[in-house]
């Protein structure tokens, strides 16, 4: 992530209090600050007008509201960003496309802040985006009109944009070390969240609603024995950037990374079922496990966070040298998460296997990806939903943790 989320983050951050304090007074039963949901504006419609040269997106809201509109390339996306908004939009909307916009998502990026994503077809320009207000019997409408043009002019405008962002960009703030605290600290990273949806299952229950779930009850077990910190990447439904949750362990200092989903079955695995544990890996065990990492990564593309814009954080040899040790370790939890985890669910018939996951790349901190099961697979799903199931799954994993550092003296890699 570079300057682009940062400053609308700050952006987003000056509405919500805006917002606040805006209120109705009768927010006794809240915490401070959370807004009631009805506080939040609706948006209510959406439809799609024009052609291949000339493209209008129209979206209904029950009151006006500030919005940012900009492009990002490979692939060809247009990103509004908005004030927190409730959609209710029609079933399905988004998922067609006219003209220029072959399909458009919507949804939470962050506190205070959603985001509409259109994919197109070919390069354009933005050629208005505004919101007007309602008037007589009509809501007020948001409107974003996009025009043909060539791929030079769509980057151009794109680098422009840049420089100027840069100009006035606050400085990015690291979260603080806490280094009182000589305890090792496992971050747990329960994936997708906000605009990104993960995997829908058939029951319609969303794999960012289950991994969320699943992450804290893991948390709190790993806590309670008392050896460890425990920090989330998210603890609510916002979407966090695949760059986001690397630098977040990182500058942590974690000593341990588990990033936790349960996705669909990838094409072409047959009826695969149960769970699996993945490590990085720039060559994939199998086909199936690149194509799982792909649909993992895709996740920025999802919620339009520009991929150029990720930094190289350590220079290239010296991630080299910690990756060996690194690997060796990530590869050594594995094993102990499997051993622990099978007494209590059911593994996949590989159950441990490698590919290039982006949230994995940490090079100085032990990393898997635990696909709980494939909320494909009827019997896992059911497994997924089940109270019990999560809280024994998660006791074994939290076994396996407290293994991994007894085992190891890395468990003393703390703060220094
Ligand atoms: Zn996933």
């Amino acid at each position: 992530m570079g300057w682009e989320p940062m400053a609308v983050r700050a952006v987003c951050w000056a509405l919500f209090g805006v917002l606040c304090t805006a209120a109705p007074a009768a927010a006794a039963d809240r915490p401070a600050g959370v807004l009631a949901p009805d506080s939040f504006p609706i948006a209510t419609d959406a439809r799609l007008g024009g052609d291949e040269t000339q493209t209008r997106f129209v979206m209904d809201l029950n009151r006006k509201i500030d919005l940012h509109a900009f492009t990002l390339a490979d692939p060809y996306r247009v990103v509004l960003d908005l004030p927190q908004v409730v959609f209710q939009l029609p079933p399905k909307s988004g998922e067609g496309g006219r003209g220029l916009i072959k399909a458009f998502r919507f949804g939470l990026v962050m506190p205070g802040g959603s985001r509409v994503v259109f994919d197109l077809a070919k390069p354009v320009r933005i050629d208005k985006a505004f919101v007007i207000d309602a008037a007589d019997d009509a809501p007020a409408r948001l409107v974003l009109d996009l025009v043909a043009t060539d791929r030079d002019s769509f980057l151009r405008k794109i680098a422009a944009d840049e420089k100027a962002a840069r100009a006035e960009a606050p400085p990015a703030t690291a979260a603080p070390n806490d280094t009182t605290d000589p305890r090792p600290l496992v971050v747990l990273d329960p994936g997708h969240g906000g605009i990104d949806t993960g995997t829908k299952a058939s029951s319609g229950d969303l794999e960012k609603d289950i991994v969320l779930d699943f992450a804290k009850r893991l948390g709190e077990r790993v806590e309670k024995m008392g050896k460890y910190r425990v920090l989330l990447t998210r603890t609510d439904d916002t979407f966090v950037p695949l760059g986001d949750r690397v630098r977040i362990a990182r500058n942590a200092g974690a000593a341990l990374f588990v990033s936790i989903h349960a996705d669909s079955l990838p094409r072409g695995e047959g009826d695969a079922q149960g769970a699996t544990v993945y490590t990085l890996s720039d060559t994939a065990t199998d086909s199936a496990a690149a194509r799982l990492a792909e649909q993992e990564n895709r996740a920025d593309v999802i919620a339009g966070v520009d991929l150029k814009a990720e930094p190289d954080d350590v220079a290239g040899i010296l991630i080299d040298l910690a990756q060996r040790e690194t690997k060796t370790f990530s590869l050594q939890f594995a094993h102990k998460l499997i051993g622990d985890m099978k007494e209590v669910a059911r593994l996949h018939k590989e159950p441990i296997k490698s590919a290039g996951f982006r949230v994995l790349r940490a090079p100085d901190v032990p990393s898997v990806l635990v696909e709980l099961g494939y909320v494909s697979n009827k019997q896992d799903l059911q497994s997924l939903l089940s109270d019990s199931w999560r809280d024994h799954t998660a006791d074994s994993i939290a076994q396996a943790i407290d293994g991994f550092f007894s085992g190891h003296p890395i468990g003393a890699r703390t703060a220094n």
